[in-house]
């Protein structure tokens, strides 16, 4: 490796440390190795942080148990239907601490560069869904899918176009269909303070 090339790739771990991934696809912390280390009290499972893989079904997990308790049971019903056609629900992201919503939302500033760009994609703890217990962020891409076609029967909706793994409960989707998406969390009322 040439003298250059090693420069480049000492300064892509560098990058690499200072700019954790927040993670796309998930906007999940969960189990990532050599993520950033995590504060007592400020994160962890006791905050909502969920390890890879977890089910609806895992309530023994607080970011499970701190679901709003018809958003849970209409999520293992899915997530029971989707079984039967070879497809799981994955929780990336359920109930989070106001704690744990702060740190994702001071990664995202990192990550985006400014408070502005990050608000279209992490809430503030006064405003997240997920610190009320109402929100879910799934996977896999399959899960998203099926979400897609058959989650309204079950009331549950995706909510903003730029976040294909966000589910929350509408009432009334089974009959009606799921409201029209916001294009991003920004155009979101409830996201205004
Ligand atoms: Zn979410």
């Amino acid at each position: 490796m040439s003298a250059a090339a090693l420069a480049g790739w000492a300064g892509h771990l560098a990058a690499g440390s200072t700019g954790f991934p927040l993670g796309s696809a998930s906007g999940s912390l969960d189990g990532t190795p050599g993520g950033p280390a995590l504060g007592p009290g400020v994160t962890g499972e006791g905050g909502g942080v969920l390890p890879d893989g977890t089910s609806a079904y895992d309530v023994d997990m607080p970011g499970v148990a701190g679901l709003d308790p018809r958003l849970l049971d209409a999520l293992q019903r899915a997530a029971t239907d989707a079984s039967a056609d070879d497809v799981d629900i994955v929780v990336n992201s359920g109930w989070r601490s106001g704690a744990y919503q702060e740190q994702l939302l001071d990664e995202a500033v990192t990550r985006y560069g400014t408070p502005e760009e990050a608000a279209r994609w992490v809430a503030t703890p006064a405003t997240s869904a997920h610190v009320h217990g109402d929100a879910v962020d799934v996977g896999s891409w399959d899960a998203t899918a099926w979400l897609s076609e058959h989650g309204a029967d079950y009331d549950l909706c995706q909510i903003y176009m730029n976040e294909t793994w966000h589910y929350e409960l509408r009432d009334g989707a089974a009959i009606d269909g799921c409201p029209p998406m916001f294009r991003d969390p920004t155009d979101d009322p409830r996201m205004q303070r």
